[in-house]
């Protein structure tokens, strides 16, 4: 009688959709830990860190699960979400048609857009016309990398596995120019003082989200329920303010 009556209540709650339906356990969470201030290695804890980290692991937290951050290939993310090697990954990806062909998106998390970075004596990129007749350097399949096949008349793309290789590549004068997420780009500056500067405003409009394998439905309407609430309730502005405050 007593077990029916808990169970009863249980059901009740999980109707009321105050407890999550998912029975509580472990969230795998694939992320390319190369992306600061998104994800990045922490450098003193060896530590996987990051706003989208923090966003992840109180999502987590909201829905009574453990979050085990698997760090991983940008190229094998998808990949690995598709043979439920994961159960989500969070990584700075832009929401684009052809991804949401393959996975399914949470509602958007962030919003940004691309930029062109460059070296600070450079004075003739101001916007993406001017990358004409230049090597620019891009993660490959990055939105960034699209981006760069859209304009007209470069001299080369040039594909690195990660951000990070791209930047050095454009401090090394192996390239012009990178075209990058801005805050990643921003962060890249802010780090690296006299050495790459961010030119114009970001020309394209880009949102992040989080994604789940197709069919996976119950797992993205929880998701999406604790990305609400938590803007509601201040924890997203806390977790926005930590990161990108001095903005
Ligand atoms: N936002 C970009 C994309 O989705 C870059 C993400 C990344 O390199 N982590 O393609």
């Amino acid at each position: 009688m007593k077990k029916v009556g808990i169970l009863l209540v249980l059901l009740a709650l999980v109707l009321a959709g105050s407890v999550p339906a998912l029975a509580a356990g472990k969230l795998r969470v694939a992320t390319d830990a190369t992306f600061p201030p998104f994800e990045f290695v922490d450098e003193k804890g060896r530590e996987v860190v990051g706003f989208d980290i923090d966003i992840i692991k109180e999502i987590g937290r909201r829905l009574g699960m453990t979050v085990e951050i698997i760090n991983t290939a940008w190229d094998g993310l998808l990949p690995g979400l598709k043979t439920g090697k994961f159960d989500v990954v969070i990584a700075g990806m832009t929401i684009t048609d052809e991804r949401a062909q393959a996975v399914d998106f949470s509602d958007p998390y962030f919003a940004t857009g691309q930029v062109i970075l460059v070296r600070p004596d450079t004075t003739d990129i101001k916007e993406p016309a001017d990358l004409k007749g230049k090597v620019v350097a891009v993660q490959i399949g990055t939105t960034g990398h699209f981006a760069a096949q859209k304009i007209q008349g470069l001299k080369r793309i040039d594909t690195y596995d990660t951000y990070p290789a791209a930047f050095l590549a454009l401090k090394m004068r192996k390239a012009d120019a990178v075209i990058a997420d801005e805050l990643v780009a921003k962060e890249e500056q802010r780090a690296n003082p006299g050495q790459v500067r961010v030119v114009g405003r970001p020309f394209t409009v880009e949102y992040y989200g989080i994604a789940v394998n197709k069919g996976r439905t119950d797992l993205l309407r929880q998701i999406n329920r604790a990305l609400a609430l938590m803007k509601a309730d201040g924890t997203y502005d806390a977790i926005y303010e930590k990161w990108f405050g001095a903005e």
